[in-house]
């Protein structure tokens, strides 16, 4: 067992890490306050192979492994998890899902251009009547020979109005239930699809959430990944490692939190000395620290298990539940520390509390996790 990161993965975290200071810090409050989407920031990541972390470089990737994409997310949502979260979804649930599951025409036809920035994708599995009970799939797409009729809506979908590509799980044969979903490619300006107006929210305010609505919009056959009956399978096998990006999100806020917290305990003084000094802020770094610390070992065990071909369901919705947690729970410390400053933007750890909580939320929130992982443990 080594816990060393390799050269090449520390260049890699520097390099994320040298972009979020300079290029996602400057500006990240302001996004946040007037819910901008960071559109150059973005066209820039995909430049520095972001967008496309582990895809094969013949599909215009940047073939690196999971390890190097827990180590860009986590610097990246260290400032910024609104641009963080673009770039999970983008690369673990669109790319992932296109090249572990497409055929090869799909892959050339989409993966190339997703991998590279030139497209931007969404995932569309949650309905209103249809989130954490995913299998209650209301939109349906009926076979019609040579294509499928899609009709439905999808909602709280991020990269909703910025995507090119939209990756749709619909009910084809409602009799055979979840064996009876599919998965289709989806482009932006098929007629029928419509984009509905953008959420206001909490946190990830940068993010671009947007519900969507298909009415009769004719999805040609060769859209369809997999074989007829794959597209809860699909969904559920390509959220597993979503969770790992998630989990890496959450472990980002969390530590960006935390490193705030530890300077400014360094700088403020409160009765004749540096508030770290006194001992109540000293145990909260060092309860900070050691969570932040075991959340990247459970985030790292579920990278390692997708880079060695193990199955990760347990690992990463463990990483997952436990990461988001420490991030909701760190955040909330880290504006304590900083007293009366933690509540205004211009210190930052306000946004990343606001931001934590989605990481509980979406993908699978924190219940949905412990019935994955309770599932694997009665199992075994
Ligand atoms: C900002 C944002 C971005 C999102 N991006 C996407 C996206 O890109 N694509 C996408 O498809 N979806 C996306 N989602 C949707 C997200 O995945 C869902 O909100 C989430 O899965 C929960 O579904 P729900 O909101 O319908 O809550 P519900 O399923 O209604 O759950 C409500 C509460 O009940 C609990 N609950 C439900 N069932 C059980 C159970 N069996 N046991 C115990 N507790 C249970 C839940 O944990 C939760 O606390 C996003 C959501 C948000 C807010």
């Amino acid at each position: 067992m080594d816990f060393n990161l390799t050269e090449e993965h520390l260049m890699i975290r520097d390099a994320a890490r040298d972009f979020a200071q300079t290029e996602l810090l400057p500006g990240v409050i302001e996004r946040d306050e007037k819910q901008v989407f960071p559109d150059e920031l973005v066209k820039k990541m995909g430049e520095l192979g972001f967008l496309g972390i582990m895809v094969d470089p013949k599909y215009g990737g940047s073939g690196m492994d999971t390890i190097s994409y827990v180590l860009i997310m986590e610097e990246l949502s260290k400032i910024d998890a609104s641009a963080s979260v673009i770039v999970s979804v983008n690369n673990s649930l669109v790319c992932y899902g296109i090249e572990k599951y497409g055929n090869e025409e799909q892959k050339q036809k989409y993966l190339t251009k997703l991998a590279t920035g030139e497209y931007l994708g969404a995932f569309c599995l949650s309905e209103p009547e249809a989130g954490s009970d995913a299998t209650s799939q209301r939109t349906t797409a009926i076979d019609m020979g040579d294509h499928y009729l899609l009709n439905g809506t999808k909602n709280w979908i991020t990269n909703g109005g910025r995507s090119d590509v939209y990756l749709v799980i619909a009910q084809t044969d409602r009799e055979k239930g979840h064996r009876g979903i599919n998965a289709f490619i989806v482009e932006k300006g098929m007629p029928g699809f419509d984009i509905g107006p953008k959420e206001d929210k909490l946190g990830i305010r940068g993010s671009d959430t947007h519900t969507l609505q298909f009415n009769d919009v004719k999805v040609p056959k060769e859209n369809r990944i997999g074989e007829d009956g794959f597209g809860f399978k699909f969904a559920m096998k390509t959220l597993s490692g979503g969770r790992i990006g998630i989990a890496s999100q959450a472990l980002g806020i969390a530590s960006g939190a935390y490193e705030l917290a530890l300077k400014y305990s360094k700088e403020r003084k409160a009765f004749g000395t540096e508030i770290c000094n006194h001992q109540a802020i000293a145990f909260k770094l060092a309860d900070m620290a050691t969570e932040i610390e075991a959340a990247r070992l459970l985030v790292m065990r579920s990278a390692y298990d997708k880079d060695q071909g193990n199955n990760y369901d347990m690992s990463s919705a463990m990483a997952k539940l436990y990461a988001s947690k420490v991030a909701m729970e760190q955040t909330v410390e880290a504006v304590q520390i900083h007293g009366g400053n933690g509540f205004v933007k211009e210190y930052h750890v306000e946004r990343l509390m606001r931001d934590a909580k989605i990481t509980q939320i979406y993908e699978g929130t924190s219940e949905i996790q412990k019935i994955v992982i309770s599932r694997g443990v009665l199992r075994d």
